[in-house]
Order: C-alpha cells, then structure tokens, then sequence
C-alpha cells in the first residue's frame, strides 16, 4: 500500500480529517464496502434520498483508482454505444444511450452543489494517430450528437496542432462536455459531502467477511455492521472477498508520471486550452496538466509495477514520443493503480441475492460511469430499477484461466484480445 504516497495527488491534496476505524457493532439502512468513486458516489446518491450508510473503506478515502487516476473526465462507457447497440435489444440499448454523458453532469452538480475544490476544467481531446482512428472519431461525434452531446468538434491535423503541440496526431475529436479534476480532491470532497449529510464512514476498516442474510452482516477486524442491503465497490482491490465477482474481471496495473513544475506558460505550450488528452489505441496514453502547472502522463498496463524507475522507464519515452520538447525534464512523483477489466470491457452490474448489490469493471474508464453506477444504485433500492438493470442485463463473461490468468501482461493480450474479436465485442 505505499504506491499511493508517491503520488502527486496525496502530495497535492486538499486539508482533510482522518476518519476513525470500525470499532464494535452499528446498523444502518445500506453498507457500501469501498471508499473510492462507486462506494462514494453510492453513499452520496442514498444519503441524498434519506438513507442511513455507513461506509467502510480498507485503507483510506481514495486509496484505489479513484484517488490516482488520470483525472479525465471522459463521457460514455468503456465501449461505446454502437457496441451495446449491435449486441443489446433496442430498449436496453435506448436505456443505456440516454445515459452516456449522465456521468459527468452528476461529477459537475456535485462539484457545485458541494463546493468541492478539485480544479475542474473542461474539454477533453480524443487523440488519433491513424487515419483509421480519425474515421472511428467521425463515426463516435456522430452517435455522440445522436445521444444528445452537442459539444463535439471534430479535429483535423491543423486543428489538433492548435490544441495539442505535437507533430504525432493525423486528427482528434474534442468534447466539450468532458474535462479533468485532481482526482483525489474529488473523492475527498464527496466524503466531506456525505459527513455533511450524516453519513458515517471508517477508515482502515477492511471488509473480511459478508454474511449473507436479513439483515446481511459485514464483518470487519474490529466491528460489525448489520444493513438490509450491502453495496461491493471493492472494484480491483477487493480481492477474493466476492470470489463470483473475481472470476469474471481481471484486475489491471497503469502507471503515471507527475513532471516537475514546467511553469504557466511551458504547460500552455503543450497544451493551449488546458485541455485534457488520450489518443485512441488500446493500450492508451493519455494526460493533462495540473493546476500548478505540471504535466501528468499516463499509460502502460503493467499489473502490480511499482518501482519508480521500472515505471519512468516504461512512461518516459511514451511520453517524448508525444512531446519531444520535454527532453531532460525530471519526473517529481510516479506511482501505479489498479482499475479493472472485463471481458467485453463493459461495466458489470448486479445483485447476489436481493439485497448484495455490486458495481464494477469498468475497464479504465470509470471516472464517470462510477458516478452513474452510485446514482443508479440509490435509484433501484428506492424502486426504480430500471435504469440500473439496464446495466444488469449486460453479458458478462468469466476470464478463462481465472485467477491464474491475472498477472502477465502477455497473458491478458493474448487470451483478451483473441476472446474478444471471436464473441464480437
Ligand atoms: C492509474 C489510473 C488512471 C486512470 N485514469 C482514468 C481516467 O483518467 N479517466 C477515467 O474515466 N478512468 C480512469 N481510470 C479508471 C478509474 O479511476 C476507475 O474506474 C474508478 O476510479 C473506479 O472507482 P471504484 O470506486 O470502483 O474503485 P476504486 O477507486 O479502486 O476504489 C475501491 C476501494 O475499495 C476499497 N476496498 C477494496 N476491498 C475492500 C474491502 N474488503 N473492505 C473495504 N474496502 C475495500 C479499496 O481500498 C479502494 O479504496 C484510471 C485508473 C487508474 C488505476
């Protein structure tokens, strides 16, 4: 667990409270397990509503992917809505295309509502460097306009230069309606939001077991909690504890650099509108500016990296190939997270039993499909399941190999990438 202090975000981080550690018994309406983006969100939606929640997180708010990502905010799921249309019945494809950019409006009302300080930017650039890519950009802005997202520029090679100051992109397609935030204060605001409404969380309170049952009963080192219902956003981090849920997600390794202090007007060099940016490819890259003027580049699916040198060596080239003017520039923080992948890298949904509830996988793209999933979850415990089944209803399909399959990068390529053309996602 040392990975995290080595990031530039827990370096950067807003002033916060510790929050105390499970002792004794509590009972409430619904226990979320897991204090990242789905835990908080999910806390947040049902508090909201009038929920009692307690929340237990195993290290602190933000340890897992939430509070170490990229900080883009990056609209629709993980595949897009033309792959939920070819292989979903029409009303579930309906269902789930209105809801494509629901994500990033939640991050937004909340950021305003309750004044969470998290250096929200908007726009986001799709980077291509191919023309192949550039077509499938042109296809996505017009299924994006379809949906309803107006805020869509396609990019030509001038265009993207203005942008972005690099020679190696063919084109791009800008969203206006996406952006970036440091995305620990975001976590770290939402768990201000949910002590503000009564929400009680415990911090250093790992979740060893779930008693199935009415109530179900959670079982912690220390204390216990009695809920009628249970929320799992463990994501990758949870480990065994839901051994069906292990089975059909493989957790992912990605690592980030954080440069030294380039200055106001080096960062605009690179980036003029402060944009953020990932190009296109599989195994992406993707990056930004902070709000002190740094530039955090990500990319990489290595699982369990966490030597900084191992990992400046994997992302510095990456990141010359886009910005060969940063040559020599020193890397202050480099850190790895974990997100995790699915099969059909879409986001898995659902219960075990009628009361366990779980939302993951959402395949590294989950800063805004985490939001949704919360929102959703407080919608289907308050009746409306609708919206939430919608996900539900995806296919989801186990790793071959399971749990041995986890780690080599080699592995995760192969069994993917070949399982994924043959069940046509
Ligand atoms: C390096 C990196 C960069 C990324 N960049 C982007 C990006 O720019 N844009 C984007 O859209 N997505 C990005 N992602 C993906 C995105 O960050 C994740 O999809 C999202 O944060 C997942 O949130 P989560 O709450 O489901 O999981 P997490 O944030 O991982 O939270 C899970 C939490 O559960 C806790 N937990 C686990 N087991 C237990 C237990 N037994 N008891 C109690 N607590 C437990 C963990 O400690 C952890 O805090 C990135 C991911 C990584 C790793």
């Amino acid at each position: 667990m040392t990975e995290h202090t080595a990031s530039y975000y827990a370096a950067s981080a807003n002033a916060h409270l510790p929050w105390p550690q499970l002792e004794g018994d509590a009972e409430c309406d619904v226990c979320v397990v897991g204090g990242g983006y789905t835990g908080l969100s999910s806390a947040l939606s049902l508090l909201e509503r009038g929920y009692q929640v307690v929340l237990l997180e195993a290290a602190r708010i933000g340890f897992g992917a939430s509070g170490r990502n990229g900080g883009q905010i990056v609209n629709s799921y993980s595949r897009d809505i033309d792959t939920i249309e070819r292989n979903c019945p029409p009303d579930q494809a309906r269902l789930l295309g209105n809801m494509l950019f629901e994500g990033g409006d939640i991050i937004r009302s909340r950021i305003e509502r309750y004044q969470i300080q998290c250096d929200l930017q908007s726009g986001g650039v799709f980077a291509a460097d191919t023309e192949k890519q550039f077509h499938e950009l042109a296809a996505q802005k017009a299924r994006w306009e379809k949906w309803g997202n107006d805020q869509l520029e396609l990019l030509d090679r001038h265009a993207i230069r203005q942008v972005v100051n690099t020679e190696r992109y063919v084109g791009g397609l800008l969203d206006r309606r996406g952006g970036h935030i440091h995305p620990l204060n975001l976590a770290l605001g939402e768990a201000e939001a949910i002590r503000s409404l009564g929400g009680r969380i415990f911090e250093q309170s790992p979740v060893v077991e779930i008693i199935a049952g009415e109530p179900v009963t959670v079982r912690s080192h220390k204390g216990r909690v009695k809920a009628r219902f249970v929320v799992v956003a463990g994501n990758a981090y949870l480990g065994n504890l839901v051994p069906e849920l292990a089975a059909k997600s493989m957790p992912c390794g990605t690592q980030v650099v954080t440069t030294e202090v380039l200055g106001e007007e080096r960062a605009r060099e690179l980036l003029p509108q402060n944009y953020c940016v990932e190009d296109c490819n599989y195994l992406l890259d993707y990056y930004r500016t902070s709000a002190d003027h740094r530039l955090i580049y990500g990319g990489g699916v290595v699982y369990g990296a966490r030597d900084p040198a191992d990992i400046e060596r994997l992302i510095r080239p990456k990141m010359l190939k886009t910005f060969p003017q940063l040559a020599g520039v020193k890397f202050d923080y480099t850190w790895t997270g974990n997100f995790l992948l699915t099969l059909s890298r879409l986001p898995q949904f659902g219960r075990i039993g009628s009361n366990i509830y779980y939302m993951q996988g959402y395949s590294g793209h989950g800063v805004t499909c985490t939001h949704l999933a919360g929102s959703l979850l407080a919608e289907a415990l308050a009746g409306q399941a609708e919206r939430f089944d919608a996900f539900a209803r995806l296919p989801h399909y186990p790793f071959p190999g399971g749990r041995l399959l986890r780690v080599p990068l080699t592995a995760i390529g192969a069994v993917w990438y070949s399982l994924r053309d043959r069940l046509g996602f």
